[in-house]
């Protein structure tokens, strides 16, 4: 009988340890540990943050879930891992020995980057976390009443900037509605080249699409920014300009886990994972990643350091490698080896209208620098996409389904997207990240 634990139920650990749970005989343990009561669709924040749903609707309590579909909970923290022991440490000071651990712990947030950002202490909002979305939201409400200079964006080194995109645009339709809109100015500061980048460069019509949506709804650009400082009325950039603000919601620089950060040998200097394609970490065998925790290097180098994206989609085909790669090796089903593409799909929701963005994969080919092929297309379809995709997301978490066949199908015959693919055995392997 073999132990299974997963860390972190978010976008990746759920569905991986939901994956783990139908892969493996039931004499195999599976153990999933989240620091939180309830699972978050996180994607849902910026709809949280801007009042126009409540948290409940994304989110899901994780006790009855786990006990419905076999997996073991346990509601904690982990404080420390010992891989060459394989022991995991609780903060209640607990201990737990697993034979395989999938890391799937997500992102923690680099607010003492720079002075003033961040909402605890600072001057600026984020939407990354259930609380920080819920004050966000609480201070809109006040920005509403008195409304003036709006600021959204990304500090240097960000990965995940869609969301600042959706929070303008989407900002900027309420202000409309409510007849605001000419008491507001809205400018996003970005660290990427160009508005519509999103860590990932040369993604057909992207640039062209997402800056002239941006110039329509009358949203200045400052792409190529480096934000220095933060008052409770501006934010410094580098280059010593001042942009006054009212209300700011800028997104941090990703680290991984303090857990990862504090292990030796288990993460770079960012708290990120290295992996090989396997999504098996390279010194300690028994150690998998996925998700956000994982690092995987921005290929480019830009003006202002940018990381690279870890989509939701991207996280989960990650989790299904990882769950299959573990089920190969505990004999449960004798298959190749997987590893996930990192081909994605990024529904970005901006009011009225919505921008599909579609990187396969996002790391261009290292010899050839080209993808399969990359698109962005606008519609107000796309909006209806994201809220399907949600709903659809939510009832698979509620079902215990993680990626099924019809998904994987669609996926295919939509967008021409897969998740993973046969890869060849471990020895022949050489890092994916560093
Ligand atoms: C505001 C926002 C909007 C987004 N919108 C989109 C979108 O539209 N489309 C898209 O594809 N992607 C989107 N993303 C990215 C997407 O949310 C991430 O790719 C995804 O959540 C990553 O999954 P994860 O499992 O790595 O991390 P998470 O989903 O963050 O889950 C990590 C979990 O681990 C828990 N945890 C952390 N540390 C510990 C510990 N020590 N012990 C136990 N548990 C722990 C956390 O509490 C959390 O529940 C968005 C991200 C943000 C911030």
């Amino acid at each position: 009988m073999a132990h299974v634990v997963v860390i972190g139920a978010g976008l990746g650990g759920l569905p991986t340890a939901y994956e783990l749970r139908q892969l493996l005989p039931s004499q195999h343990r599976v153990t999933l540990i989240s620091d939180q009561p309830r699972f978050t669709f996180i994607p849902g924040l910026v709809r949280v943050a801007l009042d126009i749903d409540p948290l409940d609707r994304f989110q899901l309590d994780l006790a009855p879930l786990a006990k419905r579909h076999g997996v073991e909970l346990i509601h904690g923290k982990v404080t420390a891992l010992d891989p060459p022991a394989n022991r995991i440490t609780l903060d209640r000071g607990e201990t737990l020995d697993y034979d395989y651990v999938a890391i799937a712990t997500g992102p923690s947030f680099a607010f003492n980057a720079i002075p003033g950002l961040g909402p605890h202490g600072g001057y600026t909002h984020s939407i990354c976390s259930p609380a920080h979305a819920q004050d966000a939201r609480t201070a809109w409400l006040q920005f509403l009443e008195n409304p003036g200079a709006l600021v959204v964006g990304a500090a240097p080194g960000a990965g995940c900037f869609g969301p600042a995109y959706e929070f303008v645009l989407m900002a900027e339709q309420i202000l409309r509605q409510k007849g605001l809109r000419d008491r507001v100015t809205l400018t996003l500061i970005t660290p990427e080249p160009y508005a519509g980048h999103l860590g990932v460069s040369n993604v057909k019509n992207a640039q062209k699409l997402t800056e002239a949506l941006l110039h329509k709804r009358g949203v200045e650009v400052i792409a190529n920014a480096t934000i220095t400082a933060i008052s409770p009325n501006a934010i410094t950039l580098d280059d010593g300009r001042s942009i006054p603000q009212q209300y700011a919601m800028i997104l941090p620089a990703f680290r991984g886990a303090s857990f990862i950060q504090t292990t030796p040998g288990l993460g770079n200097q960012k708290g990120f994972i290295p992996v090989l394609p396997t999504y098996q970490h390279p010194d300690f065998p028994s150690v998998y990643a996925l998700g956000v925790g994982v690092s995987l290097a921005q290929p480019e180098q830009f003006r202002v350091p940018i990381g690279l994206p870890k989509s939701g989609q991207m996280t989960e085909a990650m989790g299904m490698a990882v769950a299959h790669n573990i089920a190969v090796r505990l004999g449960a089903i004798q298959k190749p080896l997987q590893t996930p593409t990192l081909e994605a799909i990024c529904f970005a929701e901006f009011g009225d209208t919505g921008i599909l963005y579609v990187a396969a994969p996002v790391l261009p080919d290292p010899t050839t620098g080209k993808r399969r092929y990359s698109y962005a297309v606008q519609g107000k379809w796309v909006v209806w996409g994201k809220a399907l995709f949600e709903q659809y997301f939510m009832t698979k978490m509620r079902l215990g389904a993680a990626v099924p066949w019809y998904e994987r199908l669609g996926l295919r015959m939509m967008f021409g997207v897969e998740l993973v693919k046969p890869i060849a055995a471990l020895p022949q392997e050489a890092p994916v990240s560093a």
